[in-house]
């Protein structure tokens, strides 16, 4: 904040369902304040209460029901955009911002692997953020938030990292049909049934964690070398991705020693005291049935990463399962940390 006067942020993709958790996420927020809002052209030009079939158990805030959408072009009167925008489209939109002085923190997948662009995760891989000083975009940045699963397996793994070393990871996902945009999947597709194909998600949860969890050298990511097979599907819930995890360590270890490795952990957000930080990052439960979607993706403002049902397996070490909010830590909330961690670093 410059003289107490918060930040002017704008929303691109303002109307979806990443773009909604933004708006709920940012009415209240202590730096940040919406000043625009965008979408395409089909909700361009409307006062946003009309464009948007707001979706949230949360009323839409009076202030921000009048805000006219613009369209996704570089004169908006802010500082930082936030991009909830449709894949099809982010990457062009989001580069062009970004080549015109706006700070751009994105949910989608475009920018994510670009050499010079951090896939930020701000508990775990903070130090990348240095990446930004290679971009060519002038007064201008770009950053990435993961993909919605990968940021919970990613802080799940990274204490096994760090204490014992990560051989292999098998995972399988029950995902939310939030994580699926508005208005997503058909209820004649998903009702008394489970689709077990989600387009790109494989791909892009075997790749992410391994430039998220990697080592910053020379001013280039060098990939964790980790092996990871993903299989993901889609379920009935409506929000919080569940992800069964078998895990093979480099150095033998027992239960204890894991919990007490994910109950310690904590990063530069904990330390630095973000506004939408977790108090921890993980939450171990010892009950057998836990975590489950309806009852702990809200855990800790729907920050925190759950996970349970830590055992010795007989295919791989370990086994357990994770659960995490896919719009909040995995999308607006997540995104909204990357740039409260950008602010209290200095980066603008
Ligand atoms: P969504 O509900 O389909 O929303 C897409 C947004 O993009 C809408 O605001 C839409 O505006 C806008 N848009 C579409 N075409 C456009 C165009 N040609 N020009 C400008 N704006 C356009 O999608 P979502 O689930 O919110 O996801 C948004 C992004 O975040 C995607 O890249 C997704 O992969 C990523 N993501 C989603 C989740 C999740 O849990 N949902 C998690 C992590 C990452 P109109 O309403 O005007 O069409």
């Amino acid at each position: 904040m410059v003289n107490n006067q918060k930040i002017r942020v704008g929303v691109l993709g303002s109307t979806g369902s990443v773009g909604q958790k933004f708006i709920e996420l940012l009415s209240n927020h202590p730096w940040f304040e919406i000043k625009e809002l965008a979408a395409s052209e089909k909700s361009a030009g409307k006062k946003y209460g009309d464009a948007v079939n707001w979706i949230l158990p949360t009323p839409l805030p009076s202030h921000i029901k009048n805000i006219t959408v613009k369209n996704c072009e570089p004169n908006l009167n802010c500082q930082i955009v936030f991009s909830g925008l449709d894949s099809n489209i982010a990457g062009e939109i989001e580069t062009t911002f970004a080549k015109k002085d706006y700070v751009v923190v994105s949910n989608s997948k475009n920018h994510r692997m670009d050499e010079d662009v951090p896939l930020l995760i701000p508990e775990i891989n903070d130090n990348h953020l240095e990446l930004i000083k290679h971009q060519a975009y002038g007064r201008g940045m770009i950053v990435t938030n993961p993909n919605c699963t990968t940021i919970g397996l990613a802080i799940a793994l990274k204490p096994l990292l760090d204490n014992f070393g990560l051989e292999s990871v098998n995972i399988i996902t029950m995902q939310a049909l939030s994580g699926a945009g508005y208005p997503g999947v058909s209820s004649l597709d998903i009702v008394d049934n489970i689709i077990p194909f989600i387009s790109g998600e494989e791909e892009k949860i075997e790749a992410e964690p391994l430039k998220i969890l990697g080592q910053l050298t020379s001013g280039q990511v060098q990939n964790a070398k980790i092996k990871i097979s993903a299989q993901c599907n889609r379920v009935a819930v409506v929000d919080g991705h569940l992800e069964c995890v078998q895990v093979d360590l480099k150095e033998k270890t027992t239960s204890d020693e894991i919990i007490k490795a994910w109950k310690k952990f904590n990063g530069e957000p904990q330390r630095l005291k973000l506004p939408s930080a977790p108090t921890n990052p993980i939450h171990y439960f010892e009950e057998e049935n836990f975590p489950q979607p309806r009852i702990h993706r809200n855990i800790d403002k729907g920050m925190a990463v759950s996970i349970g049902r830590l055992r010795p397996d007989t295919l791989f070490d370990f086994k357990f399962v994770i659960l995490s909010h896919n719009t909040n830590r995995g999308a607006a909330g997540g995104a909204i940390l990357c740039a409260e961690l950008m602010k209290a670093k200095g980066y603008f």
